[in-house]
């Protein structure tokens, strides 16, 4: 895809901060880090997000983001770590070529995420869980 802003970095188009790269998968230091280390893992086939990648893909990266977030975890000595991944543009995806956010957190270090919650009632819940496990 060539106007995907990712499939440039796979390319080698436009430059990044590699931290990790093989025939399927690559990892960058994000542009813009929450935290130091914040890393953003791609397949390198072009796919929108984790809704159309296809599983093989998949299973390759998200090894890859678990080996690199204990790695992650040792060198920068950070206290824990959020996997995120945001998939269309309601749910904060900006760019449309599938990524893992590996996001290093350190203890009090100010991030929030996902502030407050809806009430549902039992008869929601049981509504909702039917309707997805159908
Ligand atoms: P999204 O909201 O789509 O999950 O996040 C996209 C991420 O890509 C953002 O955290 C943003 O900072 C990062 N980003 C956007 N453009 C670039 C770029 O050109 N290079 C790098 N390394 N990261 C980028
Ligand atoms: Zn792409």
């Amino acid at each position: 895809m060539n106007d995907c802003l990712f499939c440039k970095i796979v390319s080698g188009e436009i430059p990044c901060y590699k931290v990790y790269e093989d025939k399927h998968c690559l990892a960058f230091l994000d542009i813009r880090p929450l935290n130091p280390g914040h890393t953003l893992v791609i397949p390198k086939q072009h796919s929108k997000n984790i809704l159309e990648i296809d599983e093989k893909t998949l299973q390759e990266i998200i090894i890859i983001v678990k080996r690199l977030s204990n790695k992650i975890k040792t060198v920068l000595q950070c206290d824990g770590i959020n996997i995120m991944i945001n998939n269309e543009p309601a749910a904060g995806q900006i760019v449309f070529h599938t990524h893992i956010h590996i996001i290093p957190r350190f203890k009090d270090d100010g991030l929030r995420q996902w502030e407050g919650n809806i009430q549902q009632t039992d008869g929601e819940l049981k509504t909702t869980a039917k309707l997805i496990n159908q």
